[in-house]
């Protein structure tokens, strides 16, 4: 989830985690998240829906451990 602040042009000021709701603001070294996205085409159930989920990185390196 994206949170964008309306100000002179639209930036990013925080992004969730669509896991755990958390923020994914490092103090200090801005923003670290990883994204998975899904684009559905034809012959899909969802054809032209199209997806981004924000994970945050302890649950990514839960999911994928390097
Ligand atoms: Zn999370």
């Amino acid at each position: 989830m994206k949170i964008t602040a309306a100000e002179q042009f639209e930036c990013v000021s925080d992004v969730l985690c669509d896991v755990c709701g958390d923020s994914t603001r490092v103090e200090g070294y801005g923003l670290q998240f990883g994204t998975l996205q899904g684009s559905w085409g034809f012959g899909s159930v969802h054809d032209g829906e199209r997806y981004e989920v924000h994970l945050c990185e302890p649950f990514f390196s839960e999911q994928w451990p390097t």
